[in-house]
């Protein structure tokens, strides 16, 4: 068969369910990925990510003799030719969570359908499969405790799938598309690819042993072993939740097994929480009033209001704590966990500001972000999601616990 694997949030060769199907199934094949406009939305250091993550990918097939190709447009403006012309029989993909993105898998299914071109999609960027969830997505409990007790009581996690051993030929280009090829350079330092997570989990569980503190330091600000620090790989697909899973449960065998290396797994199942919970609520993770949203209110914003947001987003707030996170997020695309909740409380119930232009913003600066992780925590943090109770935060109190000597501010203040 002659097939095209579209690479989404999966981009590694290790337990990959949709690369290893287009694989097993096909004799040709083209391996693509494409520019769209939610790229163009990100910011340097994540389009960087994913340029890393492409590169790596890129450079590990080559010994299989095949290669990524990066398209220059959007799939649903270059699949009837992509089909016509490369005489495609089937489509193999990672589907996602996001409203605006099943919707594009929507079309996309169209244009196959119309074409008469077979389709297999794969759920798999969550550590529990949607069908191997307790309950369906309408009884899906509304509070995370819920979701997950109801998950560990009936705990299905997969066992990731090997590599695969052997490549389809690749399918040459015609000259049209050939045109439509980006020239996008691949990011050189390689921090969100699949080397470089797996080689990161390698030195957190087994080379440092971090992982047995995690519960205690998970929300330190400075140093790079406090977490895990696998969200980009997580995001980008260029690490399984799966693969995470196998490797602490080998770790927890091998080692130990303790309160820390069971609250990673607590935590990969926030991550799971958000990704469902997005599924299920569409486009309301992205309105003001989120799940209680009537489309009745409107709000009107000052110009003061939006001096107040200027200044958080450029870390000139009159807390030096908020303006040493937000000076970090600036400077390099990350902060911590502890950091995200400050600024964003701060934002909503400090300054007073809509939740969304900061979730907006977080959008355009995380090297992690990730659409259903950073609309859902926001929407979480603002009391307008599955939890009535908007999470105050007393920001001097915080900055004395977490940032006692100040060590943070001082390295964060410019
Ligand atoms: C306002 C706000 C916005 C956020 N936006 C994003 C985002 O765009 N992308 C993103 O990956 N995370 C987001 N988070 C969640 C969290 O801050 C990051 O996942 C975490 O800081 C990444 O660091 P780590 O990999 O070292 O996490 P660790 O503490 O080591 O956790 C391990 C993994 O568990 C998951 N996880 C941890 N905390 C959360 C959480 N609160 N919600 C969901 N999953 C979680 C992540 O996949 C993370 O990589 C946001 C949190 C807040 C409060």
């Amino acid at each position: 068969m002659r097939s095209a694997y579209w690479i989404k949030n999966d981009i590694r060769i290790n337990d990959n369910t949709a690369l290893k199907n287009f694989c097993d199934q096909s004799r040709e094949g083209l391996i693509f990925w494409c520019v769209d406009k939610n790229y163009h939305r990100l910011s340097q250091f994540k389009q960087q990510a994913v340029m890393e993550a492409l590169g790596n990918l890129n450079e590990k097939l080559k010994a299989y003799e095949q290669k990524v190709i990066l398209f220059s447009k959007p799939l649903i403006q270059i699949l009837p030719t992509l089909i016509d012309e490369l005489k495609i029989e089937k489509l193999f993909y990672t589907s996602e969570y996001a409203y605006h993105e099943k919707l594009e898998e929507q079309k996309i299914n169209e244009i196959t359908k119309e074409k008469n071109v077979q389709i297999e999609t794969f759920d798999q960027a969550t550590l529990v499969a949607e069908k191997n969830l307790p309950f369906t997505l309408d009884h899906m409990p509304l509070v995370f405790t819920d979701f997950r007790k109801k998950i560990e009581s009936a705990l299905i996690i997969e066992k990731p799938v090997p590599k695969p051993d052997r490549f389809p030929a690749q399918i040459e280009l015609t000259q049209n598309l050939q045109s439509l090829v980006d020239s996008v350079a691949v990011g050189s330092s390689q921090d969100s690819s699949e080397n470089h997570l797996l080689e990161r989990m390698n030195h957190y569980f087994w080379e440092t042993e971090s992982v047995l503190s995690y519960k205690d330091t998970r929300n330190g600000l400075l140093d790079i072993n406090d977490s895990t620090r696998f969200s980009r790989g997580l995001n980008l697909g260029s690490l399984s939740a799966r693969t995470v899973y196998a490797e602490l449960k080998k770790f927890e065998a091998t080692v130990k097994a303790n309160e820390s290396t069971y609250w990673v797994v607590f935590e990969l199942l926030w991550r799971d929480y958000f990704k469902f919970f997005s599924l299920k609520y569409g486009n309301k993770i992205f309105l003001r009033d989120g799940l209680k949203a009537t489309g009745a209110r409107k709000y009107k914003f000052s110009g003061q209001d939006k001096a107040k947001f200027l200044q958080w987003c450029e870390g000139k707030t009159e807390s030096r704590f908020i303006n040493a996170n937000m000076n970090e997020l600036n400077e390099t695309g990350w902060m911590s966990n502890r950091g995200r909740q400050n600024v964003a409380s701060y934002l909503i119930h400090d300054l007073k500001c809509p939740w969304t232009w900061g979730a907006a913003y977080f959008e355009k600066k995380l090297v992690d972000y990730d659409v259903d992780l950073n609309w859902g925590n926001w929407l979480y943090l603002s009391g307008q999601g599955s939890d009535p109770r908007s999470r105050v935060f007393n920001i001097e109190r915080q900055a004395g616990m977490y940032d006692p000597d100040q060590l943070y501010q001082k390295k964060w203040t410019v």
